[in-house]
């Protein structure tokens, strides 16, 4: 069963079209990087753009607008929907929406993209054009965010933000500037965010019996800022805190540990007491002999037979 066995199936809207086209050429026009010579600066500008969308994306998209797990002003939050909006995800309402369909039956029929149901590369990309995920949204579960116009604006203009970034990039660099800083750093971002849906399933140790597959991986934490910790965010989805223990490397929980000391954020939620307090977390070999939930073992098994 997919995801398309619960919503319906609709067409692509010309936009639709327009922006899946861009998809592609944004991933062709990669290839750019061996006509343009080499230099620091464009690296810079590269790993720059991606530190900021990467942090957009997981301590704006995924930890704020999708869980709510901090509190911020009105401005501040507009900020965070603008800047989450450069990184070619669609707009923050829509993310937040599909994420909590993931969350409310991860890995079970209603999950728009799992590996263990669907595969690897349908969870990777093939889900981003699959019809029958709602766009706009599906807004019975975005009730909090629909609220404020503004944010209504983003979802409906998410290409807004991303062309002024890209001419941003432009105007720094002129078409290497583009290249490196936008389309390069773009496409790594997507990329990045997508391994937390699909390798973040399979890939890695298990602390905590959750009803899915989700899985910890310190590779995918530090690629993407913290979100590679994804067994315990599944275990405690409210936290933004993913890395629970200090050798659990979380960049965005520490950055929104800064702009809390700053004032800029607010109520950032911790995990229980009870979770970082234990002095002897089973070792990450103990952890990695433990054995999955039934559920996982079902679902693993399935897809290594072709499911
Ligand atoms: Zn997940
Ligand atoms: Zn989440």
């Amino acid at each position: 069963m997919s995801s398309s066995a619960t919503l319906p199936s609709r067409r692509f809207t010309p936009m639709e079209h327009v922006s899946n086209a861009l998809f592609v050429a944004m991933h062709a026009a990669v290839l750019l990087v061996f006509f343009i010579p080499f230099s620091w600066k464009l690296l810079a500008l590269a790993i720059g753009s991606y530190g900021l969308r990467m942090w957009a994306v997981t301590a704006g998209y995924h930890r704020y607008f999708a869980h709510r797990s901090y509190k911020t002003s009105r401005t501040w939050q507009l900020v965070l929907a603008v800047l989450g909006a450069t990184a070619m995800q669609n707009g923050p309402i829509w993310w937040a929406s599909v994420h909590r369909r993931h969350h409310k039956d991860s890995d079970g029929p209603g999950d728009p993209h799992s590996p263990l149901r669907r595969g690897f590369w349908y969870a990777h990309l093939g889900w981003v054009f699959d019809r029958s995920v709602p766009k706009p949204h599906d807004e019975s579960n975005v009730r909090d965010l629909m609220r404020y116009p503004e944010l209504r604006w983003v979802d409906r203009h998410e290409w807004v933000p991303l062309v002024g970034y890209a001419v941003a990039c432009f105007a720094i660099g002129a078409v290497p500037g583009l290249v490196w800083g936008f389309v390069v750093s773009t496409v790594a971002v997507f990329h990045a965010t997508m391994l937390i849906n699909s390798l973040a399933h399979l890939w890695g140790s298990r602390r905590y019996a959750t009803p899915d597959g989700s899985r910890n991986n310190p590779l995918l934490a530090a690629l993407t800022f913290g979100e590679g910790w994804h067994n315990n965010h599944h275990f405690c989805m409210s936290s933004a805190r993913q890395g629970f223990f200090w050798w659990e490397i979380d960049l965005s929980y520490y950055t929104l540990k800064l702009l809390s000391w700053l004032g800029v954020v607010w109520d950032v939620r911790e995990p229980p007491a009870s979770v970082t307090s234990r002095r002897h977390p089973s070792p990450p070999s103990a952890r990695r002999r433990s054995r999955p939930h039934p559920r996982d073992r079902r679902m693993t098994a399935r897809v290594i037979g072709g499911a």
